[in-house]
């Protein structure tokens, strides 16, 4: 049996990619009742039926599961942002990354508009996410600057990529492989900003191995929906010393003997990082009771 990647769903059609072909595939009976639950992303098992047609005879084990936007076998989540111009925003930065986080996918933290950065406070924030075990890429889509290591990363994974506007998303893509922002670009358009529109999302071939998706649905919004005792997970610096506090229940804010204050205190933890873990966890405290 042939095998290949759904790419898009549409008018009841699953676009099959295999190697560098598209074929549009229906689901074989057996399977219509499982129509709801094929994905972007799945690795089906086709025939084909006549000419340029197919049939999904088989859905394949999924690996992963986005939520927002719904894709399956999503590897990893690129996150970008801009070493200057939008200001560099570690507030932010963590936002990103407590949801990226939450996916429980590998996490690449892109700094974009190198060229810019000639001062010390973009260097010690690469240091800093460094240390805690990030994978950071300076780079620059303008000047190509640290590109390769970016393109290298993408190779034949499916990559999901977010970032705050203006960072140079498009720019980037673009100069990844002319065309693909583009193409992300209609797919946002079609998607629309109203509320209760439906997200399709949809892969989109990256150079000669790999897919990337967009994702217009990983937004900040998303934090209304979140429990604070899962934010201190999503602080990988934490893990070690949550077991170490006083009390098992122990959110990091008011308790005493907390290991984790007693880091920061230390300086083993970042100020900053701490500061932002708090004000995500006092906001959803907040927000339950109704202040926001
Ligand atoms: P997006 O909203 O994240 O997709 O951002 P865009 O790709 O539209 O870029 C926003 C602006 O930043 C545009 O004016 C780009 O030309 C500019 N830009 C993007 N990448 C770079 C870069 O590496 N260096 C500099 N100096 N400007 C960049
Ligand atoms: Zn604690």
């Amino acid at each position: 049996m042939l095998q290949g990647v759904i790419v898009k769903a549409y008018n009841s059609y699953y676009y099959v990619q295999d190697n560098h072909k598209t074929i549009m595939c229906t689901l074989r009976g057996r399977f219509k009742k499982e129509r709801f639950s094929l994905l972007v992303g799945d690795r089906v098992g086709y025939e084909i039926t006549n000419e340029d047609k197919g049939v999904i005879e088989e859905i394949l084990p999924r690996q992963s599961m986005l939520i927002r936007p719904m894709v399956a076998n999503v590897d990893q989540v690129v996150l970008a942002f801009a070493a200057a111009n939008p200001d560099i925003n570690t507030v932010l930065i963590d936002r990103f990354l407590v949801l990226a986080e939450l996916s429980n996918l590998e996490i690449v933290l892109c700094i974009n508009k190198m060229d810019y950065a000639d001062n010390q406070e973009v260097d010690s924030i690469i240091a800093l996410y460094r240390n805690i075990g990030y994978t950071v890429l300076p780079l620059s889509a303008k000047t190509g600057w640290g590109l390769d290591a970016l393109r290298d990363r993408l190779y034949d994974k499916i990559t999901a990529f977010a970032g705050p506007s203006g960072v140079g998303k498009s720019t980037l893509l673009n100069a990844l492989q002319p065309g693909l922002a583009l193409a992300t670009g209609s797919v946002s358009e079609k998607i629309g900003r109203g509320k209760h529109t439906t997200r399709y999302a949809e892969l989109l071939p990256f150079a000669n191995s790999g897919f990337v998706v967009d994702t217009p649905g990983f937004s900040l919004a998303e934090f209304n929906h979140l429990e604070e005792k899962h934010i201190m997970h999503c602080f990988r610096e934490f893990h070690p010393l949550i077991e170490a506090c006083k009390f098992s229940s122990c959110i990091h804010i008011r308790e005493p003997q907390c290991a984790v204050k007693q880091a920061v205190a230390d300086g083993t933890v970042s100020q900053q990082r701490y500061d932002s873990y708090q004000e995500i966890v006092l906001e959803i405290q907040a927000n339950k009771k109704g202040l926001y």
